[in-house]
């Protein structure tokens, strides 16, 4: 970081990256392996990025940013953590896969049912994407019905059923419903509202509902947490009607406290999806739950679900790091504490520079949505002002701070990011949005 204000941190010129971009284009659809990371709604090119330290990335030019993205949020302890990474390498001495169990496997399924007590059985995954989808099957083979339920505007990865009125990169492209989604898998996704509980009441009493799929707290319509009565009482309906309720934790799951969202909201749900933090920046999921419906997977059960890299040593190692060291004294009052400076001092800024915003937080991930308010679902999450959301992103960039490129996501904290970083992203924000947007 250059002591002498902020001026050259930000990209004036990123020559490399934009030849990169341009080669890329050339063989990757769009120049990227995931939509968003193109910055289509933000209105500029993408940085390539070649590094990582602590709280910081830096891009192919040789620039540097304090990062909010967190790679999405499984980089809850900041880039090339050092114990991390001294797990992969002494992992990694031991080779890489195997195609037959390994110990540390039994170790991070017992880990996690310490830290969610709900997942009685666990079973690993390398993709968010996977536990959702494979959850959905199970509750299906479970129940012997073939409807689901999810929210409007939630996001659960990009199988065919799941894609259904999705949030992240499909709200970020504007992508209502993705083409290639048979008619088939979307006419047994029902959609209703984040928050609408009546909506899900009606749904439920048809009593052909196999899960209701929620995102424990909403972070891919942007962060917008349920109302306070909603996760019991979603617990309580879904109960009652034999639906299994599937938490999605994929980003919650060990990022608003050590048990999740199930912890903070009391309930035990029937089946938790985790991915993200679980993989310490490596590719690693899960999901797990109720014995009596895990016990239907194969090879015990019918429900069929594999993976050739499931369960891999390296992503098992930096998972369990990670969370050896969340365990730690004070991580999520700090973590909380970074989330709230940030937050607080964004809203405060934009308020003091006339720019109406809503600023939606638990923890360390959060959102500004560039709107009077209050924003509590997808409908309402809408009609922020994108335009004002990119010169913001835009501006930030150049003052050197990294954020998700997407009004519909949300920022994250990390470990890694001191007092006086976060002293700086506040100056960044307040310089941003007197002088670009005012
Ligand atoms: C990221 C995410 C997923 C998908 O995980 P991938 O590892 O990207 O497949 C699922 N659910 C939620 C809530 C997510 O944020």
């Amino acid at each position: 970081m250059a002591d002498d204000g902020t001026a050259d941190r930000g990209p004036t010129s990123i020559p490399r990256s934009s030849a990169i971009f341009a080669r890329a284009q050339g063989v990757i659809p769009g120049g990227v392996n995931s939509p968003v990371r193109a910055c289509r709604q933000v209105g500029c090119e993408p940085l390539f990025m070649a590094r990582g330290e602590g709280g910081r990335v830096f891009d192919a030019d040789g620039h540097e940013y304090l990062d909010l993205v967190s790679s999405w949020g499984p980089l809850i302890l900041g880039h090339a953590h050092p114990e991390v990474l001294d797990a992969i390498a002494r992992a990694m001495a031991n080779g890489t896969t195997f195609g037959a169990p390994t110990e540390i496997e039994v170790e991070f399924a017992e880990t996690l049912r310490t830290a969610m007590p709900s997942m009685e059985r666990v079973r690993a995954v390398s993709s968010g994407t996977e536990a959702t989808m494979t959850a959905l099957r199970l509750a299906r083979g479970f129940t012997g019905r073939d409807k689901i339920l999810k929210i409007d505007g939630a996001y659960h990865g990009h199988s065919d059923a799941l894609l259904v009125a999705a949030g992240s990169g499909a709200a970020t492209l504007g992508i209502p419903g993705s083409a290639g989604v048979t008619a088939g898998a979307a006419r047994d996704t029902l959609v209703v509202p984040h928050n609408d509980l009546a909506a899900i009441e009606v749904v439920l009493a048809a009593g052909d509902l196999a899960a209701v799929i929620v995102e424990a707290i909403p972070g891919n319509m942007g962060c917008v947490p349920p109302d306070p009565a909603y996760p019991a009482r979603l617990r309580a309906l879904t109960a009652a009607h034999g639906t299994l309720l599937i938490y999605d934790e994929v980003i919650t799951g060990f990022r608003v406290g050590y048990g999740g969202a199930q912890a903070l909201h009391g309930i035990t749900p029937d089946l938790t999806c985790v991915g993200k933090i679980v993989g310490g920046g490596l590719p690693a999921a899960a999901f797990g739950g109720r014995a009596d419906v895990m016990e239907l997977l194969a090879p015990i059960g019918k429900v069929y679900q594999a993976g050739t890299l499931s369960g891999n040593p390296l992503a098992m190692a930096a998972g369990l790091k990670t969370l050896e060291i969340l365990r730690r004294p004070g991580t999520y009052e700090r973590l909380d504490r970074l989330g709230q400076i940030v937050a607080d001092s964004w809203a405060s800024e934009a308020r003091s520079a006339g720019i109406p915003v809503c600023v939606n937080r638990v923890g360390s991930m959060f959102t500004m949505f560039f709107q009077d308010g209050p924003v509590t679902d997808y409908a309402s999450a809408k009609r922020s002002d994108l335009q004002r959301f990119g010169a913001f992103f835009r501006g930030m960039r150049a003052r050197g701070v990294s954020l998700p490129p997407s009004q519909f996501e949300a920022a994250f904290t990390s470990l890694a990011l001191s007092d006086d970083d976060a002293g700086k992203i506040c100056e960044a924000a307040r310089d941003t949005l007197r002088l670009d947007l005012g």
